[in-house]
């Protein structure tokens, strides 16, 4: 089976982790490509909210393999906390269903120290993830294979030594607070270590024999480093060329699915040419609880873009969209959906007709109000992308799964 992209087509927070966790069901491997803990992926399981930061989405579904790939970057200390909390939820977690790529750099108490005196404007989440691939960048980072080699502590007192004399003139005990740190970590890499290895093999062995490998991407689109609304943009490769390099394989990657959320969400500064400012827009954050899963930071909303959509899938070439959170326009009329910009830049809008009807418990496309109907072909004809997941609210059973890839 050729492999299947589930990226964000937005600026994150599509609902990608809920869609993984679905294709997971029949996927053999789930790999995590780019982006670290900054990403907060919220999966609904036996009645409990998990909200999986740095382990692939597919560690809920026994027999799958969830590896994190070189693009990653990883916070050991917080990778430990959420090991063993999924265990203490039952879930099994071990070097047979989790690996780590021994080339992720490692994110250090350093990164996060350096992330908060950033007083960024970006809208970054100060989980370090910025600081790590910038000292990646630099060629000074650390990277996972230390953490199983044995040689840990003088990699991060040589990374201390390297930012001393910049974090001396801001405050002169930082590096001495920081430097007490090196015990965790150490305690973090014991723990670490059965998980490190090179998996390019065990993730090209995987395609070659036609299994399913799922790649989860994190953020979306319109905060890819490269093709992204820059400056306000993540630190890492969001689109489809991110799941080449941030896992070294050439994988057959013929499944791209856009998770495209049915209106638009934005964490943080940047442009935003469909952001509602007045009651529709706090409807909208109220009614889809539009705060940060890892920061709880309100997001702001506004209407569907399928110019930015038009934009996302160039970079990313989509097969097909899966549309989330369709629950939270029930109610409103009419629906707006920007579909182009005026000459001076602004959105144009097209309006339908909503519909009132509960949709969250709909088992079939067939049981869907008519306007409802009439909103996805409008979106299937406009973008030229079929459809072929939707989701109706957070749980498993609320999808209508029309032509999944596996
Ligand atoms: P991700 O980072 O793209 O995985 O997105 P998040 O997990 O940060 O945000 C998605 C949120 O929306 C989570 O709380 C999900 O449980 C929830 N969610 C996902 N799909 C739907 C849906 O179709 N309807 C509603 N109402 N909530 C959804």
């Amino acid at each position: 089976m050729p492999g299947c992209a589930i990226l964000g087509a937005q600026w994150g927070d599509e609902g990608k982790g809920k869609i993984v966790d679905l294709l997971a069901r029949r996927a053999h491997m789930v790999v995590r490509f780019q982006g670290g803990a900054n990403a907060g992926h919220t999966i609904h399981h036996r009645g409990k909210v998990l909200v999986l930061h740095q382990v692939p989405s597919g560690i809920l579904r026994p027999g799958c393999v969830n590896l994190v790939a070189n693009g990653c970057v990883l916070d050991p200390i917080l990778l430990v906390d959420e090991i063993l909390a999924l265990r203490g939820l039952g879930v099994q977690v071990e070097p047979s269903n989790l690996g780590i790529s021994e080339r992720a750099h490692v994110v250090t108490p350093l990164h996060r120290h350096l992330d908060s005196l950033s007083g960024s404007t970006i809208g970054t989440t100060g989980r370090g993830i910025g600081p790590c691939y910038t000292d990646k960048a630099r060629r000074v980072g650390i990277r996972m294979e230390s953490l199983a080699q044995g040689n840990l502590l003088p990699q991060w007192e040589r990374l201390l030594e390297y930012h001393a004399s910049a974090l001396d003139a801001v405050d002169p005990s930082a590096i001495s607070n920081l430097r007490a740190a090196g015990d965790s970590l150490q305690r973090a890499a014991s723990f670490l270590a059965p998980f490190i290895r090179d998996i390019r093999h065990e993730l090209h062995r995987a395609d070659s024999d036609d299994r399913n490998i799922l790649l989860e991407g994190a953020q979306g689109a319109l905060l890819d480093l490269d093709h992204g609304t820059y400056p306000f943009v993540t630190s890492s490769n969001t689109t489809i060329g991110g799941a080449y390099t941030g896992t070294g394989v050439h994988l057959r990657i013929q499944h791209r699915i856009a998770v495209l959320k049915a209106y638009t969400t934005r964490v943080g500064n940047g442009p935003f040419p469909t952001e509602l400012h007045g009651s529709i827009g706090q409807r909208l954050r109220r009614v889809g609880n539009e705060y940060g899963a890892t920061t709880g930071r309100p997001r702001r909303c506004g209407w569907l873009d399928l110019p930015i959509l038009t934009e996302s899938a160039m970079a990313n070439g989509f097969t097909a969209m899966a549309l989330t959170k369709l629950d939270c326009l029930t109610g409103m009329d009419p629906i707006r959906v920007a579909t182009g910009r005026t000459p001076s830049g602004d959105p144009s809008y097209q309006d339908l007709a909503g519909w009132t009807a509960d949709i969250s418990t709909a088992r079939a496309i067939s049981q869907l109000p008519s306007r409802c109907r009439a909103y996805l072909n409008f979106l299937e004809r406009h973008t030229e992308i079929p459809i072929s997941i939707l989701s109706l609210g957070p749980a498993r059973d609320q999808t209508l799964l029309q032509e999944p890839p596996w």
